[in-house]
């Protein structure tokens, strides 16, 4: 049976060498880092998700600064809090918390982030440096991905990494920092012919689809380490279960290592986002870079 890899002890192990970074930054600098959350609209998900944030925030140190919009705020107010988050020294990380209602241009919005401060990675100027290989915000859930990898496998050069899913938020940045770290990368995607033998293929597996349990085990190569991205909510047994991307039990039969879900990536997300607030921190103030926290 594969190892599981245990996101949830590996992220906890995250946030407390950021709460300790925190702590000697406050001790022998006196500066505490900022992040400012933007809710526009009350999305249930949203809130639940900007309220865990908050709280994560709060627990490592940091100091955490909501901003909790009506749905119906106009771009140019959304704009005018954007530029005075950037203006604010004690700002140091901005979120956007996405979905944004329809009438404003996401877009927009996302680059109008000061990118030194865009610690979701999302700002085209993140996207460009990373795609460049230069120093980024890299964005959070493929930021801690890369991190199990590097931890459960050491150097990954010369590995052959399938990602499934190309979207701008886990499947190309993910692919980004795969080849960043020198494997032979492949992109999958819904008109990739047969899935299956590219899946094959993989040494390392990423699954970021939103399909549940779409990755069977006899897709996986022997062996191989899967990462599932997937949170996927469906009805089992009269009963709501959260599953990934990967059909764990048949899955966990064949890989040499998963990622369970609920308790593998997800975690990772927020620890990412507070490692990512220090790294903006530190240069801000032309700090050295907290290690093992950037990719
Ligand atoms: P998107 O819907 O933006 O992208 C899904 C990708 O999967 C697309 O590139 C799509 O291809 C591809 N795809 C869809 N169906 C198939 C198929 N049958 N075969 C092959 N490829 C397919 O999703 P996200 O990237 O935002 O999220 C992916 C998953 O990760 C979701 O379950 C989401 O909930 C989860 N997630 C988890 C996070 C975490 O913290 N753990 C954070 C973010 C996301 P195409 O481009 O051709 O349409």
């Amino acid at each position: 049976m594969a190892q599981v890899i245990d996101g949830k002890a590996f992220a906890a192990k995250v946030r407390g060498q950021v709460a300790a970074e925190v702590a000697r930054l406050r001790a022998e600098h006196g500066i505490v880092p900022g992040l400012a959350v933007v809710l526009v609209g009350a999305d249930p998900a949203s809130q639940v998700y900007v309220g865990s944030k908050g709280k994560a925030t709060v627990e490592v140190g940091m100091n955490s600064y909501e901003h909790k919009l009506p749905a119906d705020t106009s771009e140019a107010d959304l704009l005018a809090l954007i530029g005075r988050l950037n203006r604010d020294p004690k700002v140091n990380g901005i979120l956007v918390q996405l979905p944004l209602p329809a009438h404003l241009d996401s877009d927009l919005v996302i680059n109008a982030i000061d990118p030194a401060k865009d610690v979701d990675g999302f700002h085209i100027s993140n996207v460009g440096l990373l795609g460049t290989g230069q120093k980024s915000m890299v964005p959070c859930t493929p930021l801690g991905c890369l991190m199990l990898l590097r931890d459960h496998l050491g150097p990954l050069a010369g590995l052959s990494a399938v990602v499934v899913g190309r979207s701008n938020i886990v499947g190309k940045p993910m692919a980004q920092l795969l080849l960043g770290d020198s494997c032979t990368v492949t992109i999958a995607h819904s008109k990739t012919k047969d899935l299956p033998a590219v899946c094959r293929q993989a040494d390392i597996l990423v699954a970021a689809v939103g399909r549940p349990e779409m990755v069977k085990g006899d897709w996986i190569r022997p062996g191989a380490t899967v990462i599932d991205v997937g949170i996927n909510r469906i009805e089992r047994d009269g009963k709501t279960r959260l599953v990934g991307d990967v059909d764990y039990d048949s899955a966990a039969r064949v890989a040499g290592a998963i990622t369970p879900v609920p308790g593998g990536v997800g975690p990772m997300t927020i620890a990412c986002l507070l490692a990512n607030t220090l790294t903006a921190t530190a240069r801000a103030h032309n700090l050295p870079e907290p290690k093992g926290l950037t990719a």
